[in-house]
């Protein structure tokens, strides 16, 4: 799927032989995130002293990108390259391989609880009958917020491993920003607990809120699986539809990551209303409700809230 002759030519311009040490310059670590959300917690943690740069961007789909030759050269120069893991960044493998990256590949869900992929819990999962190998884990790990802390707490470890000059710096913006998080986490918590216990379950279009399910107490279901790149079935989407019906889902979400179509069928055919978009697996652009990881839970919360009571 990665264009040869784009890398190819890409790779020959690529000098390889400059090892970055802090203190023997001035110029900022150079750190490569994933996506959007990695690319907001590094930024936090970093501050001025990291030259970020983030593969995919805002409203991106990690499930199916496809890295640019320019992606390839942002890897080569890294010196530090922060990814989720879990097989979220499908195209991660060849890419670190087609860039030759000298930099340590930190893997943020390090140290996490993985939620075992739960594909045939709510009796629409003939998922495995499509052939697809998502990996024995849910990778939305950062849909917790409890989860985040740690992502960021790697970050940290990754940035004094890599600039120990900084790392007093990098530590005091981690606690910083976790006390952010803590505010947020208290108030996911509390929307969630102002939410009638039997309107609690809700649809979006792929299965990106496990952790979030997990971690504060609403139900989602969703037509897609894990990741975007299996299409639900005609069967998933009738199998849905049943269940939505029987289990009486207080609201429908489309995705800022995902193709609305099914969840607009879905809402047409149930006649529960499209409550508004939920950001999943990306931030939304800088003039958009979730340009930060905390305005994205802030928002997904508030636009769940608002559709159930206005259900
Ligand atoms: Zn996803």
């Amino acid at each position: 799927m990665l264009r040869k002759i784009g890398f190819a030519s890409a790779m020959s311009v690529i000098t390889l032989s400059s090892i970055w040490s802090a203190s023997a310059s001035a110029e900022p670590m150079k750190v490569v995130a994933s996506f959007s959300i990695i690319g907001d917690f590094a930024q936090n943690v970093g501050g001025d002293r990291i030259e970020l740069t983030t593969l995919v961007g805002s409203d991106g789909d990690a499930h199916v990108y496809e890295p640019s030759p320019a992606d390839a050269v942002s890897m080569s120069k890294a010196n530090v390259v922060l990814v989720n893991g879990l097989n979220f960044e499908g195209f991660l493998k060849r890419l670190v391989e087609a860039s030759a990256t000298k930099a340590s590949v930190v893997e943020l869900t390090k140290g996490i609880e993985p939620l075992k992929m739960q594909e045939d819990e709510h009796g629409h999962g003939e998922a495995s009958g499509h052939g697809h190998d998502h990996g024995e884990f849910d990778p939305h790990a950062f849909q917790s917020i409890s989860n985040a802390k740690v992502y960021v707490k790697n970050i940290a470890d990754a940035f004094c491993a890599a600039d120990a000059a900084g790392c007093d710096t990098y530590k005091a913006n981690a606690e910083a920003y976790t006390a952010k998080l803590d505010a947020e986490d208290a108030e996911v918590k509390a929307a969630v607990a102002s939410i009638p216990e039997e309107k609690r379950t809700i649809i979006t279009s792929h299965d990106a809120f496990g952790y979030f399910e997990h971690a504060y107490g609403l139900t989602f279901l969703a037509p897609e699986g894990i990741s975007t790149e299996a299409e639900a079935s005609a069967a998933d989407v009738a199998a849905l539809i049943k269940q939505v019906r029987d289990d009486k889902a207080s609201a429908i979400f489309v995705e800022n990551i995902t193709n609305p179509r099914l969840v607009e069928q879905i809402a047409g055919e149930t006649g529960i209303k499209v409550g508004g978009t939920l950001y999943s697996d990306a931030l939304s652009k800088a003039d958009g409700p979730a340009s930060t990881y905390i305005d994205m839970m802030k928002n997904n919360i508030s636009t769940i809230k608002a559709a159930i009571s206005g259900s």
